[in-house]
């Protein structure tokens, strides 16, 4: 399936929650969510209409699926990988999805959004444990030590965003140290870290159709 290239603002109306997917401007009064708090089209403010168990969950699916910018077929990997770990399903798929390098550089401010965290990985301005890494959906694991590297020490847009990230608050589970831009990760996520409003739930459900 191809990768959604629309109107990310389109997407949060649509799910009807803030995903966070366009940095800085979320954050400010510029937020359509937050002018047009209703599903976008037409008969979007007449949406009223009662939605069926199916389209809840498939709704959730979506909507987290976008938070973290994936796509279909990569989403349904990481539930069956979920699947077959030990622990419970749900905890463990939103585990797998905040352990990506791009969602870690996210929580510690590197980048104002999981998209441009992606692109910054791909672009090389990182190494994990001294070694590059220009995987986004790479995995990090507790000691892992994510670093910028010395010649992107310089990149306004990085450190802006590490400025603008206090705003945010950085994860227990992550620690920046700011003089020397790095990250460590100090533990494995854990569901209570999560504050996303998400009922993973629901996504295990429509799976085990
Ligand atoms: Fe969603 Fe608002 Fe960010 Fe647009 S600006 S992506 S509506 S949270």
């Amino acid at each position: 399936m191809a990768r959604y290239t629309g109107s990310s603002c389109r997407m949060c109306r649509r799910e009807n929650v803030k995903l966070y997917l366009k940095g800085d401007r979320c954050y400010s009064d510029k937020c359509a969510f937050e002018r047009r708090a209703y599903a976008p089209g037409q008969h979007g403010q007449n949406r009223f209409r009662k939605m069926s168990d199916y389209a809840i969950q498939l709704r959730e699916k979506q909507k987290v699926k976008q938070m973290y910018g994936m796509l279909e077929g990569q989403f349904r990997r990481y539930f069956e990988r979920a699947d077959r770990a030990k622990g419970v399903t749900g905890e463990n798929l939103l585990i797998m999805l905040e352990r990506r390098l791009d969602n870690a550089l996210y929580r510690l401010g590197f980048a104002s959004s999981r998209t441009q965290a992606r692109q910054l990985v791909r672009h090389n301005h990182f190494i994990v444990n001294g070694k590059k890494v220009n995987i986004p959906s790479f995995q990090v694991a507790p000691g892992d030590i994510i670093k910028l590297k010395e010649k992107s020490s310089k990149n306004a847009l990085i450190t802006d965003n590490i400025e603008g990230a206090v705003r945010r608050g950085i994860p227990s589970w992550l620690e920046l140290d700011q003089n020397n831009m790095q990250g460590t990760v100090k533990a494995l996520p854990n569901r209570e870290e999560i504050t996303l409003p998400i009922q993973e739930q629901l996504i295990v459900e429509l799976y085990s159709k």
